[in-house]
């Protein structure tokens, strides 16, 4: 099937845009979208969410921007109806701020951008800094003020909600008018989402939600929520491993619009951010929006599921981790492959890892006896699975 018409069929199948008229459904702009793309119906939002309770009507499916090259597919999703996208200072070393701004010069009242700072509490961080790195992000969106500002990959509130310099900070900041509300991302749900409870500074949470891994800390999302917390999902796609897995198009719906499904299924989650990097991706995942979890979804997710099922780390899980003598940060490092691999964010994955102490890196895996391997409760060959990993990530 030539390109064009398969994607015009993904997105038609689950959108029920068969025979709709084209004319009047396109609203990008002719002269920054491919003709190609012109001649496609295009899919539309068909639901928006509160986002808590900070006044914000965000669309259910959103816009991870994390591996963008083209600022133009973001327009692109804006005028599908997407208006809540999500970078981070981290994203292409800046250039994902970057590429934020231009996207979406001239619509800036019309969305909701979300940006993140990795805050390292090891080290003294000076309030000025987190200010200073702050108003950077707001110069590459092109933008006096940040919708959302989320503290990333937040492991344990506790550090955050001790440290004066950076509550300061965001306080300041959002005096000024240059931050609306504040938050945590975190690949560590279960112990962050308890701290949320007793603390104001998380209007908004982005947390790890999946097919796969997900539903221990469903309880805690709704009582955040219940709390006027806004919830996002992140890494919805459970590994992104369709591509090496069998059975997974089916007739009426695709692997990612099924994982979309069974995400926003859950009334608890204000909106989820699959990553859009093209314009197809655009179209797949927008034509999800307000779709149930219906049966022919449930057969995708169930293939899904039989066949990761021994490939998928649980990166929230962490059954390994006290089983290892050499302390190696067993999910970290399988979740930067993942990055790499997976998701074909190979810089960002390398620089994650340049990153992560030596000491926790599996540089004494080649002679273990791997007593992880025992204690993972979903058989994963860890060891190899690791020794692998640092190949990739040293390359
Ligand atoms: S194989 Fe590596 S990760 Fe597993 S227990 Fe041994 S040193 Fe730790
Ligand atoms: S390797 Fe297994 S036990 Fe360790 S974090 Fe991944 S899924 Fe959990």
């Amino acid at each position: 099937m030539p390109a064009l018409k398969r994607r015009q069929f993904i997105t038609s199948i689950a959108s029920g845009a068969v025979g709709l008229g084209v004319a009047g459904r396109l609203q990008a702009r002719a002269s920054d979208v491919p003709a190609s793309r012109q001649e496609i119906a295009t899919p539309k939002i068909k639901k928006y969410n509160d986002l808590g309770k900070t006044g914000l009507k965000v669309s259910d499916v959103s816009c991870g921007a994390i591996s963008l090259f083209e600022p133009n597919v973001l327009r692109y999703a804006y005028d599908c109806g997407v208006n809540y996208f999500d970078t981070a200072e981290v994203y292409l070393r800046g250039k994902g701020e970057t590429y934020v701004g231009q996207g979406l010069k001239g619509v800036r009242d019309k969305v909701v951008i979300t940006t993140k700072h990795i805050m390292n509490f090891d080290r003294k961080i000076e309030k000025a800094s987190v200010i200073k790195r702050v108003e950077d992000s707001l110069k590459r969106l092109q933008t006096d003020y940040i919708d959302v500002a989320l503290v990333h990959m937040l492991e344990d509130m506790a550090p955050l909600l001790k440290n004066e310099e950076v509550l300061r900070a965001y306080d300041e900041l959002k005096k000024a008018g240059k931050i609306r509300f504040t938050g945590f991302s975190s690949h560590s749900a279960k112990a962050t989402l308890k701290q949320a409870m007793e603390t104001d500074f998380p209007q908004v949470i982005l947390v790890m939600y999946n097919h796969m891994e997900g539903k221990e800390i469903e309880p805690l999302v709704k009582a955040v929520r219940d709390k006027g917390i806004g919830t996002v999902a992140m890494k919805i796609l459970a590994g992104n491993q369709q591509g090496n897995l069998k059975g997974l198009v089916g007739p009426k719906t695709s692997y990612p619009q099924s994982a979309i499904r069974w995400v926003m299924s859950n009334p608890d989650f204000d909106t989820c951010i699959p990553t859009m990097s093209s314009y197809s991706h655009v179209e797949e995942y927008v034509a999800a929006s307000g779709q149930p979890f219906d049966r022919a979804s449930q057969d995708v997710i169930a293939r899904y599921r039989e066949q990761a099922d021994r490939r998928y780390c649980r990166v929230s899980c962490m059954e390994c981790l006290s089983a290892c003598p050499a302390n190696v940060a067993v999910n970290d490092v399988l979740r930067y492959a993942m990055y790499f691999e997976d998701y074909g964010m190979e810089r960002m994955a390398t620089d994650y890892y340049a990153e992560l102490e030596p000491g926790r890196k599996p540089l004494a895996c080649a002679g273990c006896a791997a007593p992880c391997e025992g204690a993972c409760p979903h058989g994963l060959p860890v060891r190899a699975r690791l020794l692998r990993s640092h190949e990739i990530l040293t390359a």
